[in-house]
């Protein structure tokens, strides 16, 4: 066993790292403040600055998981945590934004047809558009039995869309929405949750301004209204009632990018209180002389890099178990897998944000130090794509279901 990055993967992390330092560190400022951008619907809407956006799709990061014959990079999910994981350290919001775009793309490349693969998947993996997806509803963000959103069958064969999905990433841009939503079997009336995708911006979508969050700030969430939007059967991902499976799958690959965001956020932190105990200086010499601070400095980085081994060590486990819509017991053990390597990053980067903050006193708190910007991003850590408790919860379930403790 060798705990060493390949030549290619080396070559990625350099490559993100460098990204992280020339292109987001300079525009932090921009990036959290957002930029306004006019969408096809004649609307304004807030979001990352487009040449960071592009900056991203050029790098073939948004592509970097995805083939190669939709403008993607062909490679896996370790290369995949690598960057996200570099741009964190400098900026969880750009993380986030990069996780989400990946997110979204994660489902058409496991579940859509190639002629939906080339509509939907190329123009995102080159930047043209963005993707987002859409499960969370205002009644539930755990559990999707409680769906509201319907897809209702009309007398020429399309399909009418109604509901209301929150806190939706990227809503506000124009590209694909992958969503789930309930459909009547036409002869048991019974429900069936059924992945489709829509065009953002089309005749009956619409959006809230976008939420006030702790931070991310650089990263925007929106509710999405959906009135009577017409949907054709080609829009459906597989048929109806696939549509759990294909949550389940998607978020079980999904979960890797959250969870390298959240390791990013805790080296970066750990990176800031580093810098600022070095130079502030006490009778003279640096407050790294203090026990206290290197207690503090271990404690980050024991967290911090025991997230990082779960993460590589997930990501190296997708790369080595594909599954296919059928292959439950592949998907379920890659969800264990990620989930428990979510969990801990998002508990992690909270503790080390904060342990950050009090490195370096009065000064963490001030956001010219940079260090609260991480403890706000970190604050977010177990409240996105399924909370840290149900995280843990999945991964327990299925130790306890296969008596499997590896
Ligand atoms: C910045 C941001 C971006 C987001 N982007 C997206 C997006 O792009 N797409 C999207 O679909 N969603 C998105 N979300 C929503 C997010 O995924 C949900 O908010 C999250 O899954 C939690 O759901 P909830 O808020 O409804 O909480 P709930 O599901 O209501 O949970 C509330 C609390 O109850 C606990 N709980 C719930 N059910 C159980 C249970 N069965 N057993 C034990 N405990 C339970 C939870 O652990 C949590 O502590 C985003 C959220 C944020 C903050």
């Amino acid at each position: 066993m060798e705990f060493k990055l390949n030549e290619d993967q080396q070559m990625i992390h350099d490559l993100a790292a460098q990204f992280a330092q020339d292109i987001i560190l300079p525009n932090i400022e921009r990036i959290e403040g957002g930029e306004e951008v006019v969408v096809s619907d004649g609307s304004t809407q807030v979001q990352l600055p487009r040449d960071i956006h592009e900056a991203l799709a050029e790098t073939g990061f948004i592509g970097i998981s995805f083939p190669e014959e939709y403008n993607g990079l062909g490679m896996g999910h370790v290369e995949q945590a690598i960057v996200i994981k570099e741009l964190s350290r400098v900026s969880p919001s750009v993380g986030k934004a990069l996780d989400v775009y990946i997110l979204g793309l994660e489902a058409i490349d496991l579940y859509a047809t190639p002629e939906q693969k080339e509509k939907w998947l190329a123009p995102c993996c080159s930047g043209e558009q963005t993707v987002s997806f859409a499960f969370t509803e205002p009644d539930t963000g755990s559990d999707p039995k409680m769906l509201k959103t319907r897809l209702t069958k009309e007398a020429d064969g399309t399909y009418k869309l109604n509901g209301v999905k929150r806190f939706i990433s990227n809503a506000g841009y124009d590209g694909p929405l992958v969503l789930f939503a309930l459909l009547a079997d036409e002869e048991s009336g019974k429900d069936l949750v059924t992945g489709l995708v829509i065009d953002k911006f089309c005749k009956g979508y619409s959006v809230s301004s976008p939420w006030d969050k702790i931070g991310y700030k650089g990263s925007h969430v929106w509710d999405i209204f959906m009135d009577d939007i017409v949907v054709t059967e080609d829009q459906f991902l597989g048929k109806p009632g696939d549509g759990f499976t294909q949550l389940l799958g998607t978020t079980a690959y999904g979960k890797l990018g959250f969870t390298a965001v959240f390791v990013g956020t805790a080296l970066g932190a750990a990176d800031i209180a580093l810098n600022y105990c070095q130079e502030k200086l006490h009778r003279g010499k640096s407050i790294t002389k203090f026990p206290t601070t290197q207690l503090r400095l271990s404690t980050m980085l024991t967290y911090a890099h025991t997230a990082e081994l779960l993460c590589l060590e997930a990501a190296d486990y997708c790369d080595h178990n594909h599954f296919s819509n059928d292959d439950i017991a592949t998907m379920r053990a890659v969800q264990a897998r990620t989930a428990q390597a979510k969990g801990y990053a998002a508990e992690t980067a909270t503790k080390v944000a904060t342990m950050a903050v009090n490195a370096m006193g009065a000064y963490g708190v001030c956001d010219e130090y940079q260090a609260e910007r991480f403890v706000r991003d970190a604050a977010i850590a177990p409240n996105i794509e399924g909370s840290g408790d149900i995280q843990y919860l999945i991964h327990g379930m299925y130790v306890a279901a296969n008596g499997n403790t590896n």
